[in-house]
């Protein structure tokens, strides 16, 4: 059993906003970069087809909608988790270490998955395809979201992994699309969306299981069976891995480009 240390350190993830504000003149006009939140920039690069501007603390979407980005509500972890805006998603930033208490991607704004993956069970079915998982080592068809060319992404990594025969107990059992709230919140899972993928089981350590008594904001140690090369592999197609979780969740990989595209910049922004 593999036992990492954790940098104790935290990081106050700050977004990068201004005072001006740049107002859209149509759908296509989007505010100067400069008044955009780094973390709405990081959204429209992830999701292009989706979302397309800023102004007046609004998240502008390709069909005309909005959504709000910051509720101005002052939030704990917990309510953050239960209820986040989209601000609250740039909460954390993606760590290279696992770091006490930062979870970063696992804030989610529901209204906002729900809008780009399927607002009922039903609309989030009709956006699955399948791909066959890996298909030397394990050859298993798996229903993946369409939306945002997760499929293709999904399927990249696949043949990466595919030629490495010594990470296949890793690689086995996967499972996708789960419509279904989070055991004991009335968060919806992110497997609901048809984006993430849980897989070797049997060889993955979760927090829960391994702490059940633990709370949210309780300390707890830090486990892990997983070699790091496949979340490399996840990671260069826009996939998180909840081994990176303080919260760790070691057998979950889900299509968050938005969380590594931040990471970078925020890099970017310190140096
Ligand atoms: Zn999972």
């Amino acid at each position: 059993m593999l036992s990492l240390g954790l940098l104790m350190a935290c990081n106050a993830a700050q977004t990068q906003t201004t005072d001006s504000i740049a107002t859209p003149n149509d759908t296509n006009t989007v505010a100067s970069a400069e008044a955009i939140p780094l973390f709405v920039q990081c959204l429209m690069e992830a999701y292009p087809e989706h979302i397309i501007g800023y102004a007046d603390n609004l998240v502008y979407w390709s069909d005309s909608t909005t959504m709000i980005y910051d509720d101005g509500k002052e939030k704990t972890i917990v309510e953050m988790m239960d209820n986040a805006d989209i601000e609250d998603m740039s909460h954390w930033v993606y760590p290279d270490e696992v770091t006490a208490f930062n979870d970063a991607g696992r804030i989610r704004c529901e209204a906002f998955f729900k809008k780009m993956y399927g607002e009922t069970q039903q609309q989030m079915s009709r956006n699955l395809t399948t791909i066959t998982w890996c298909p030397s080592l394990v050859g298993q068809r798996l229903n993946i979201s369409k939306v945002n060319n997760i499929n293709r992404q999904l399927q990249q990594v696949s043949a990466a992994l595919d030629s490495h025969p010594e990470w296949k107990a890793f690689l086995s059992g996967p499972s996708t699309v789960n419509w279904r709230v989070v055991a004991g919140t009335n968060r919806l899972s992110p497997h609901s969306y048809g984006i993430t993928i849980d897989m070797g089981v049997k060889q993955s350590n979760y927090w829960k299981w391994d702490n059940p008594k633990a709370s949210e904001t309780d300390s707890i140690g830090y486990r892990n069976r997983f070699p790091s090369g496949i979340a490399d592999i996840f990671e260069q197609y826009g996939f998180i891995w909840g081994g990176r979780w303080y919260h760790y969740d070691n057998m979950h990989f889900e299509y968050r480009p938005e969380v590594l595209l931040y990471k970078q910049r925020m890099k970017k922004h310190r140096s």
